[in-house]
């Protein structure tokens, strides 16, 4: 994309409504747009972070054998009285009614709808377990929606369920999904840590909550070192093995790690002093094995081996999609501006062209550029070389690479890492090669 075409309404003041900083910087880079209370509509560069985040949850769902669908965010006010939590669930859930006078709402989250969805098509056993997600906006009427699309009230979640024959099935789906989440989070450049997560009045129920570590987080966090900077990617898990699957589980359920919540003032007490984390934390995600709740309640069964009728076992999985890039943003930036991970960047990288006009600058900048358009933001405004500078650096591309007449007369540029300032004066082919 070349910069002086691109829809990146950068803004040099900071945002007065902005109280933490990936909200200003989610501003000033021109990501989004707030539309109303709590509501944004996502631009060009904002767009496409979304979308990387997006593409790495499928890959990794799909790697554990979830299936995508895709439900309505509109629903039908009578699935959620079968289950009873019609009225249960409160002036968040936003009631709509059409033009027939028919009760409707804008899903918050979808138990009621793919309970339903499963049970009138899924009758026998032979057809679990089933792992089903989809990736949709959802909308809570949030009281205080705040720090942008931190708390928003529409808002992109991806939202997972599963449906097992028993128990001892639900708990693989379960340790599955645990799997699965470490390894979205660590492609997506963020450590999130696994902290037990209430789970309500039924028995046998499990439950977890994932924190990107944050000064700015709602949460007060506590927790063992032992969890950080571990390597899932690397973890050999055999998916179809239960004690592979087990052993996984309970490597990472065997550290302390607790929100304020569930914090244990003397289980705290046994984690030596040296591993003892403490500070606050973002919620990006959240699982949660609740049984029959809803295959009960709405009246789903499955007829077993010897014929009889059963309820199916779910888990739900959520993940805070859009919540995940202002996430992201505060546990990645500096004074200067955003630093993406590689995954997730907009672009791999800018190109600043110091002198617009000038034959050796623009024949190397339009080389580098025609390599791939999609990779690069090619800034080749009339703009002073400060101008491009600052904004390169608030936009958080990976790289720079820093086209000016000296060096480009040479054949050379000059190749900046956001991330550590490293930079190297290289031929073009070097910094092609070196940014890979
Ligand atoms: P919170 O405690 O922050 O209100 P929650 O516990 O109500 O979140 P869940 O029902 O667990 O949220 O939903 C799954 C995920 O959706 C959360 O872990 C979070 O990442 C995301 N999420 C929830 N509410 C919002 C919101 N208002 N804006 C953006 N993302 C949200
Ligand atoms: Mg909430
Ligand atoms: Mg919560
Ligand atoms: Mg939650």
């Amino acid at each position: 994309m070349r910069l002086s075409k691109a829809f990146q309404p950068t803004l040099k003041e900071v945002p007065a409504e902005a109280q933490i900083a990936s909200h200003r910087l989610m501003l000033r880079a021109g990501l989004v747009k707030q539309t109303s209370s709590g509501i944004y509509a996502w631009l060009p560069a904002g767009l496409k972070v979304l979308r990387n985040i997006q593409r790495i949850v499928e890959e990794e769902q799909d790697a554990i054998g979830a299936q995508e669908v895709l439900m309505p965010t509109l629903q039908s006010a009578e699935l959620w009285k079968r289950s009873g939590r019609y009225d249960a669930y409160g002036p968040e859930m936003l009631r709509i009614q059409d033009r027939q006078g028919r009760d409707l709402l804008y899903g918050p989250t979808n138990e009621e709808m793919i309970t339903d969805l499963f049970g009138s098509s899924v009758k026998s056993y032979k057809e679990l377990p089933k792992m089903l997600y989809q990736i949709q906006w959802k909308f809570r009427d949030e009281v205080r929606p705040r720090f942008g699309v931190m708390r928003g009230r529409e808002f992109l979640m991806k939202d997972g369920y599963s449906f097992d024959l028993s128990y001892e099935d639900a708990v693989l789906s379960y340790h599955r999904i645990m799997l699965s989440y470490l390894r979205i989070f660590q492609r997506l450049g963020v450590r999130a840590v696994p902290m037990v997560a209430d789970t309500g009045p039924i028995g046998g129920e499990l439950s977890h909550e994932f924190l990107v570590l944050a000064p700015t987080g709602e949460s007060a966090v506590f927790f063992d070192s032992a969890l950080e900077g571990q390597d899932w990617l690397g973890r050999q898990v055999d998916l179809e093995d239960k004690e592979s699957l087990a052993e996984f589980f309970s490597s990472v359920t065997e550290h302390y790690a607790a929100t304020d919540e569930k914090h244990d003032a003397s289980e705290w007490a046994q984690v030596p002093d040296e591993r003892k984390r403490e500070g606050r934390g973002i919620e990006v995600g959240h699982i949660f094995y609740f049984g029959t709740k809803y295959t009960e309640s709405m009246g789903i069964e499955v007829s077993g081996a010897d014929g009889s009728k059963f309820a199916p076992h779910m888990g739900s999985y959520g993940i805070g999609v859009s919540r995940l890039v202002g996430a992201i943003i505060e546990a990645s930036h500096d004074d200067d501006g955003i630093i993406w991970p590689d995954s997730v960047a907009p672009y791999w990288a800018a190109i600043l062209n110091l002198r617009p006009g000038d034959d050796a600058c623009d024949k190397i900048c339009d080389q580098i550029y025609g390599t791939d358009p999609e990779r690069f933001m090619y800034d080749d405004r009339s703009e002073r070389a400060g101008v491009k500078f600052n904004d390169a650096d608030l936009m958080g591309h990976p790289w720079q690479i820093i086209v000016g007449p000296r060096g480009a007369k040479e054949g050379k540029v000059e190749l900046k890492r956001r991330a550590t300032g490293e930079r190297y004066e290289v031929s073009v082919e070097e910094a092609l090669a070196k940014i890979g």
